[in-house]
């Protein structure tokens, strides 16, 4: 409310004075207990006040609806810009893990060529604003764009790069009149290809068009998404790992990379069922006390959940150091990143919440870098103890 409004009102001043006495008469009144009718009273002089105080005494700049929609549609870009080159860093993170680990995903694999795209249309239900966001941070031209290639990938042998367009796959070519059912249906297409295991796309990039032909390669079958929340948060459904944008923005990479060795282990054990079952079995155990007519709040659930919980982050924990391994990346350093992510993201985390950090899982991590290095200088296969993988 500006100055000038406030003083077009100024006989709130009188209706200032008079809720006062209203208030004062309704203390007195109170005792007669018309509660009710004192109450309204009160509430009316309360809402008087409140509007006085709410008058602005210093004028601010006003902001027209045009300003507010371009900065509306600038920080929208800035959103959009930090995701996908979050989530590009975060693929090309994973890729070698999931590339050079296909032994420990018992039969959990498929084909890939290691690349992400997005069409100008990039779900429904997008505003106007968020379009000419996306339009704005893609040089779209209406076709899809490649925003991620992992680094080894076929994608990135055969020499495709983030901001190149793609116009075709196979024959089916891009054209004005079919952009949009191109655009819905390339995923579709391009998985069809690679699952033939030969892909073959056209591609635009400066104003030149260029046929590309790449072979898919086999990978661990575990997808990737990021979560556009600022809680510092990893986790997966066996399938899938999802890692929020405030875990990437605060991690380095060999963190992120540690953080999504431990997730892909979860994903290679199997531990999502483990835990289903398990907790299907305390269930069974609460139901068996509840025919009798006992309920126990679910006590043996959460017991056999708990149980398992420790149990499979410490297996995650171990088979993790191997998946580095096995990817070539040094696990000397492993125990010092949990140590440091604990430091630096307990307070904040939600992730330490479900994966807490405690003096034996460094232990456990120094242990396994020991028993790595002693597996390797004495020739043996770098596999986890127990484990026995099936060759391709
Ligand atoms: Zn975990």
């Amino acid at each position: 409310m500006s100055r000038q409004q406030c003083k077009e009102k100024s006989r709130l001043h009188n209706s200032i004075r008079v809720s006062f006495l209203q208030i004062v008469e309704f203390s007195s009144e109170l005792s007669k207990l018309n509660v009710i009718k004192y109450s309204v009273k009160l509430l009316f002089s309360c809402v008087t006040v409140a509007l006085y105080i709410g008058c602005a005494s210093i004028d601010v700049p006003r902001v027209t609806p045009q300003e507010l929609a371009v900065e509306r549609q600038l920080q929208l870009e800035h959103t959009l810009t930090e995701g996908f080159d979050q989530i590009a860093r975060i693929h090309n993170l994973l890729w070698p893990l999931l590339e050079r680990n296909t032994d420990f995903c018992r039969g959990m694999t498929t084909r890939s060529i290691g690349l992400r795209h997005t069409s100008p249309r990039g779900g429904s239900g997008q505003s106007a604003v968020e379009r000419r966001a996306r339009d704005a941070v893609f040089d779209f031209n209406e076709r899809p764009v490649i925003y991620a290639v992992a680094e080894g990938s076929p994608a990135d042998t055969a020499g495709l790069k983030p901001n190149d367009r793609i116009v075709a796959v196979g024959r089916w070519t891009w054209t004005a009149e079919n952009a949009s059912d191109f655009n819905r249906s390339l995923q579709r297409r391009l998985d069809a290809m690679v699952r033939r295991g030969d892909v073959v796309l056209a591609i635009e990039r400066d104003g030149e068009r260029m046929s590309i032909d790449m072979t898919p390669i086999r990978i661990c079958n575990v997808d990737l998404s990021l979560k556009p929340t600022l809680e510092v948060q990893a986790r997966t459904n066996g399938r899938e790992i999802v890692v929020t944008l405030g875990m990437a923005e605060r991690l380095d990479d060999e963190q992120i990379r540690t953080v999504l060795a431990h997730e892909l282990a979860h994903c290679t054990m199997g531990h999502i069922t483990r835990t289903s079952v398990n907790s299907g079995l305390g269930l069974m155990f609460d139901l068996a006390f509840l025919t009798q007519r006992v309920w126990l709040g679910g006590v043996f659930s959460r017991l056999s959940r708990d149980a398992m919980s420790i149990s499979i982050e410490r297996e995650a924990d171990y088979v993790s150091m191997y998946l580095l391994a096995n990817a070539g990346f040094d696990t000397s350093d492993r125990a010092q990143i949990w140590r440091e992510l604990a430091d630096e993201v307990t307070f904040r985390s939600s992730f330490f919440t479900t994966h807490p950090y405690s003096p034996e899982r460094y232990l456990l991590l120094t242990k396994t870098h020991d028993e790595i290095d002693r597996k390797r200088e004495s020739g043996e296969d770098v596999v986890p103890n127990g484990m026995r993988l099936r060759r391709r």
